[in-house]
């Protein structure tokens, strides 16, 4: 008998304990990174695919921070959906008073609590039930579903996603689906890269009350913070439809992300994240450095903003400066399959359409569109995400579960 949507629905709102308190025992499970120790979480997952028999195996080039990699085919040929989710979470200030323990996965006001719960747990058991869900009607699909729950995603790490897209050439698939929090609101089709500068500056130094004998380091440095918010000015107009997009979601990234997103969303951004310089108040310091995190816009690399810093830095002879890290800023179609396919089942499951957007941060998705493979990222509201009092709403929890379920199931069933 063939299995239709209504009737993946009605097997969520069947499983709605199960479904629930899966993601609650994962939040419970403690996966902080750094140190990025996902054993535990890892471990938790693998249980509960043992348990319904679905195919897996662990691919774990640093053995603390394994990866899961599950597929399967369908009952005839078509295309390769991916999902994808990681499994560590930031680290919890111990200082900040929560509401409910960040490791409690407490169930309250009808919200689950807990570090990671949006960012992104819930997401990646969406992919996991997703996974399970599917590969009970695999013989009616089409082409191939493949799972993959990393590690090493919240520090930019090694050994995670881009370890499998470099030694595990079949996650990459034809399109890639992810559940980081993007707000029921809207579906993220790009995102903004990271490009870190450190910058040190150097000078003879003296006594605090011989300020004739040598240039204050610390003068410096604040001089050259100040020059370089002129990188923000770079103009960096959309390429493609993707300022089409950006201007019709405007509304639904100042919704998701806080008033203002929007008009940093293709523009280069400088944050100075880091300043260490001086020995003590009274000795003009030798040496100041600080560390920049400037953010580029989709259509962009690093090599359209370095001959700026490089003309910046002309004016300053006691300054040297390394790159900490980088990456490309990558998009795919704001208009393009999935993205139509997702927008059509939350309008039916809620009503509206999500917009395309960019993401501010960083997600794994990006390196699936470096590789040229659409991937769009559908997942809760970025509530308390690395903040204190990270929470998702079970209805927006289950939502984003049925959208990721409906979404694959649509696309598997197409050739
Ligand atoms: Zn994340």
């Amino acid at each position: 008998m063939t299995v239709t949507k209504q009737d993946l629905l009605v097997g969520i709102d069947h499983d709605r304990e199960e479904i629930v308190s899966f993601l609650r025992g994962f939040v419970a499970t403690p996966s902080p990174n750094p140190p990025g120790d996902t054993t535990q979480a890892a471990s938790y997952i693998t249980r509960f695919l043992d348990g319904e028999r679905l195919p897996y195996r662990l691919v774990a080039p640093q053995p603390t921070m394994a990866n899961i990699v599950g597929t399967f085919e369908g009952g005839a040929p078509g295309r390769h959906l991916v999902l994808n989710g990681h499994i560590d979470v930031f680290p919890v200030d111990e200082s900040e008073p929560w509401t409910h323990g960040p490791w409690s996965g407490k169930l309250a006001d009808d919200k689950i609590w807990g570090r990671g719960v949006a960012d992104m747990k819930a997401g990646t058991a969406a992919s996991i039930f997703t996974y399970r869900y599917l590969h009970r009607i695999r013989d009616q699909l089409k082409g191939k579903l493949t799972l993959t729950c990393v590690s090493d995603e919240e520090t930019f790490g090694p050994w995670g996603a881009r370890w499998l897209m470099d030694n595990e050439p079949e996650v990459l698939g034809d399109c890639c689906l992810n559940g980081e929090p993007s707000s029921p609101l809207s579906v993220r089709f790009g995102e903004k890269a990271p490009f870190w500068l450190k910058f040190t500056v150097r000078t003879p130094g003296a006594h605090g009350a011989y300020t004739h004998y040598s240039a204050s380091a610390s003068k410096i440095a604040g001089r050259l913070m100040a020059d370089l918010e002129r990188l923000t000015e770079i103009p960096t107009p959309a390429p493609g439809n993707v300022g089409a997009a950006l201007e019709a979601g405007a509304d639904a990234m100042d919704a998701a992300m806080g008033h203002g997103a929007a008009a940093i969303a293709q523009k280069v951004t400088l944050n100075i994240g880091r300043i260490e310089g001086g020995l003590k108040v009274n000795i003009i310091p030798g040496s100041c450095s600080f560390e920049a995190d400037i953010r580029l816009p989709v259509g962009y690399d690093k090599s359209h903003v370095l001959p700026h810093v490089a003309a910046i830095l002309r004016d300053y002879p006691e300054v040297t400066m390394e790159e900490i890290n980088s990456s490309e800023p990558a998009y795919c179609d704001p208009f393009g399959e999935m993205m139509r396919i997702i927008q059509a089942n939350v309008k039916d499951l809620r009503g509206f359409e999500p917009t395309p957007i960019i993401s501010l941060g960083g997600t794994d998705a990006r390196l699936w569109r470096q590789r040229g493979i659409p991937a769009y990222v559908y997942g809760p509201f970025p509530t308390g995400m690395a903040q204190k009092d990270e929470v998702v709403p079970v209805e927006d929890y289950l939502h984003v579960v049925r959208t990721h379920l409906l979404s694959a199931f649509d696309y598997l069933s197409r050739t």
